[in-house]
């Protein structure tokens, strides 16, 4: 991403529509069993972004949601469709979690890890070269060095 580029994403409907000022941090698919239900899909593909990069247009609405680990965050939807456009999980300081594929360019952003594996779906076959966890990860050993940095520096600005 070339500076003073954005990335832009929207709802099914149109009435919300955003803006990712900065290169997003990371990309991941889970396939753990909330994720399966709130997408109705196997799968879910997130990507990471700093919470000051998101421009969100449009009316949304947010429900707060517990997950089996019993950690809380905030899911915002369209006000009119419900796309679940992103989430603000509470032990994500200074991030927020984007549904990738709300990109309009979301080809470009394949999961760097999938997650909760042993959660997948029998039938889905994952090629070799895809990095897999059965549960969580670590984000330190698993994150580019780039992001890794640039999270830790606004983590600095925001003193948390
Ligand atoms: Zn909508
Ligand atoms: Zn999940």
């Amino acid at each position: 991403m070339k500076k003073n580029e954005s990335l832009t994403g929207r709802c099914i409907c149109g009435q919300v529509k955003y803006r990712i000022t900065e290169k997003p941090l990371f990309t991941q698919a889970c396939h753990c069993k909330d994720c399966k239900i709130i997408t109705g899909s196997s799968y879910v593909i997130n990507t990471s972004v700093l919470d000051n990069t998101l421009i969100i247009e449009g009316n949304i609405s947010s429900t707060e949601l517990k997950a089996g680990s019993g950690a809380t965050s905030k899911a915002y939807f369209c006000t009119k469709c419900g796309t679940y456009i992103y989430t603000d999980y509470a032990s994500a300081v200074g991030r927020l979690t984007v549904r990738t594929k709300t990109l309009d360019n979301s080809e470009s952003f394949p999961p760097q890890v999938h997650i909760f594996t042993k959660d997948k779906d029998p039938w889905l076959k994952l090629t070799d070269d895809v990095i897999c966890f059965e549960k969580m990860y670590d984000p330190k050993k698993t994150w580019p060095e780039e992001s890794l940095k640039r999270y830790g520096e606004y983590l600095k600005v925001i003193n948390k």
